[in-house]
């Protein structure tokens, strides 16, 4: 009896230490095989050479929002990443309509293997533009013409200051909208600026806000800006202003930039050009910036905590 007894506690021992040797052994494959619940943030990369501004961000649940997409010789890049991650834009976001920001938007909406769900941009007239920046014609012209033949016009809606959007884990705060009334740069300063927000993270996007559109957003959002990580508006050169970034105070600049404008190279050398790219690199500096990631640089990809 005794005997059968230590037997009995033997085994159950036995089995014990195999039940939590199996249990380990299940949690242990769950974590390894858990699939990535991370918000990716791709800069896109200028591949013709000429100043340009695209960017994707990838939700924890792996849903693609698009973010201009640079010009129209950037739409191969644009085009591979898209259909590398699925080939579905659940929405995609339009700073303004200068070529280097819509070029490659553009081509997308033509192509039968890519699917975009909401296009969110804040439009004027056509007659506005053609009054306020009639050097920029063949730019209007492009963007117009092609949405017009396209079915994506129904797909546009028109975001307004303080409307939020929700996509998965990602909350987007419009904070400015076109700027009818700013005739001065005037397709710049009519930049849609918004903030994504995770968790843990903020990003401010500014396209090519200008100094006037800088003083409308500090007067209407000063509350708002404060962000971790900013989009350098205008490829970094005489686009926002200094007041604007130190309200932003972010820790990480995203620069859509090339070399020759990071460098104020018209070809002759650095500091040869007329750009004011050191300004706002210095600027930056001032504010404590602890990560630069330039466009030229190549596609970059970063996870957002
Ligand atoms: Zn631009």
């Amino acid at each position: 009896m005794t005997n059968k007894h230590k037997v009995n506690k033997k085994q159950a021992k036995r089995i014990l230490l195999l039940l939590v040797l199996l249990i380990v052994l299940i949690v242990g494959i769950a974590i390894a095989t858990k699939p990535q619940k991370e918000t990716m943030l791709t800069q896109f990369s200028p591949t013709t050479g000429r100043q340009m501004m695209g960017y994707a961000i990838q939700t924890d649940a792996g849903k693609l929002i698009m973010i201009d997409g640079g010009n129209i010789g950037d739409a191969q890049e644009v085009e591979k990443y898209i259909l590398d991650h699925g080939g579905e834009v659940e929405a995609w976001f339009i700073t303004h309509i200068h070529t280097d920001h819509v070029g490659a938007f553009t081509q997308m909406i033509q192509n039968p293997d890519i699917t975009i769900h909401h296009v969110y941009a804040s439009i004027a007239k056509r007659q506005w533009y053609e009054t306020y920046e009639p050097s920029r014609k063949e730019d209007i012209d492009s963007f117009f013409e092609a949405i017009e033949q396209n079915t994506i016009q129904e797909k546009i809606e028109e975001p307004q200051v303080g409307q939020i959007y929700s996509i998965d884990n990602l909350e987007i705060e419009i904070l400015g909208i076109k700027n009818p009334e700013i005739t001065e740069n005037a397709m710049n300063n009519s930049s849609m600026v918004f903030q994504v927000r995770t968790e843990d993270t903020s990003l401010l996007f500014l396209g090519d806000t200008g100094e006037e559109s800088s003083q409308k957003l500090l007067d209407t959002k000063k509350d708002k800006l404060k962000s971790d990580i900013v989009q350098v508006a205008h490829h970094g050169q005489a686009g926002a202003s200094k007041e604007l970034y130190q309200a932003v105070a972010p820790k990480i600049a995203l620069w859509p930039t090339t070399t020759w404008l990071w460098n104020n190279d018209s070809g002759t050398g650095e500091d040869s050009g007329p750009w004011k790219t050191k300004e706002t690199r210095s600027w930056l500096e001032e504010l404590n910036v602890q990560e630069n990631y330039l466009a030229q640089n190549g596609m970059q990809t970063i996870t957002i905590p």
